[in-house]
């Protein structure tokens, strides 16, 4: 019998029955999965279905209470010492999380820095490179998200469109292993919803590995590679976009795609 290629060849990213709970209330419940280098996986699913809990955990955000996550072999949050696991500190944790960029619905951008001074910032202060070398290239960053001419604006004066390809320029410049998205579109007007998922899809392109939480089936269908649908803390199933969008093997797929489609 031979092992499950999740078993012989790890994931960059490996979530492995994790468990989580607020309270009494379990958000995650065994959830495994493995997101392949260089791969799209779209994670879909109701409000309150564990969604940003599992980004968030991905991202040191949330302890998990049970299982592991591991990012390119590395626990996180946690090393391994021979048979027991340590706790990372604080500064590791932060050289761990540099390795992961997350763009949220609500964009996060400080609002007093300029464009280019929130794609700048964060290489400069939490990778503590040299801001000489980090700005050339944040503002090659702002012109592949198509605002090379906005480098000089504050975020109010930007759409909510262009504020989202600013911050997923911010991410970029980590230069991160993973992107993590939460529903970078659901904050934004429907006529900026498609400039957001073009920029997306061109990162995509260039092979970054991509985890987008999104209600976008239409972007799901063309990028994915895999689709993950989670339901009341667990995923319910996973697999290739026509398998899992257009040949749903269960009944609380089928519902859920019924009202987004
Ligand atoms: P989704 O992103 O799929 O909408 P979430 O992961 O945000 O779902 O939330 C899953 C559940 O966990 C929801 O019931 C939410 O209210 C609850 N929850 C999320 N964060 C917390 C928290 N910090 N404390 C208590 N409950 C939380
Ligand atoms: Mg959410």
């Amino acid at each position: 019998m031979s092992a499950p290629t999740s078993e012989t060849q790890p994931g960059l990213v490996e979530v492995h029955g994790v468990h989580k709970s607020f309270g009494t209330l379990e958000v995650l419940h065994d959830v495994s999965l493995t997101v392949e280098p260089g791969s799209v996986t779209v994670i879909l699913g109701p409000s309150g279905s564990g969604k940003s809990t599992l980004l968030r955990a991905i991202n040191h955000l949330e302890k998990v209470d049970q299982g592991f996550i591991a990012l390119d072999g590395e626990l996180i949050g946690y090393v391994r010492k021979g048979r027991t696991l340590r706790e990372l500190s604080e500064r590791e944790i932060l050289r761990q999380r540099t390795q992961i960029g997350f763009v949220f619905q609500s964009f996060n951008l400080f609002p007093h820095l300029t464009a280019l001074e929130n794609v700048v910032e964060a290489p400069v202060s939490a990778q503590r490179r040299r801001r000489e070398d980090v700005e050339p290239e944040a503002r090659e960053l702002l012109a592949r998200v198509g605002l090379a001419d906005k480098a000089d604006v504050r975020p109010r004066q930007l759409s909510g469109g262009q504020q989202q390809r600013v911050a997923i320029a911010r991410a970029l410049a980590l230069r991160p292993t993973v992107l993590l998205f939460d529903e970078p579109t659901s904050a934004l007007d429907p006529e900026l919803v498609g400039e957001v998922l073009e920029v997306i899809k061109d990162v995509a392109r260039t092979g970054t590995t991509l985890v987008v939480v999104t209600h976008e089936i239409g972007f799901a269908r063309e990028v994915a590679d895999t689709v993950v649908f989670m339901d009341a803390g667990v995923v319910v199933e996973q697999g290739p976009p026509d398998q899992v969008l257009d040949a749903p093997q269960h009944e609380r797929t089928r519902s859920f795609l019924q009202k987004v489609l």
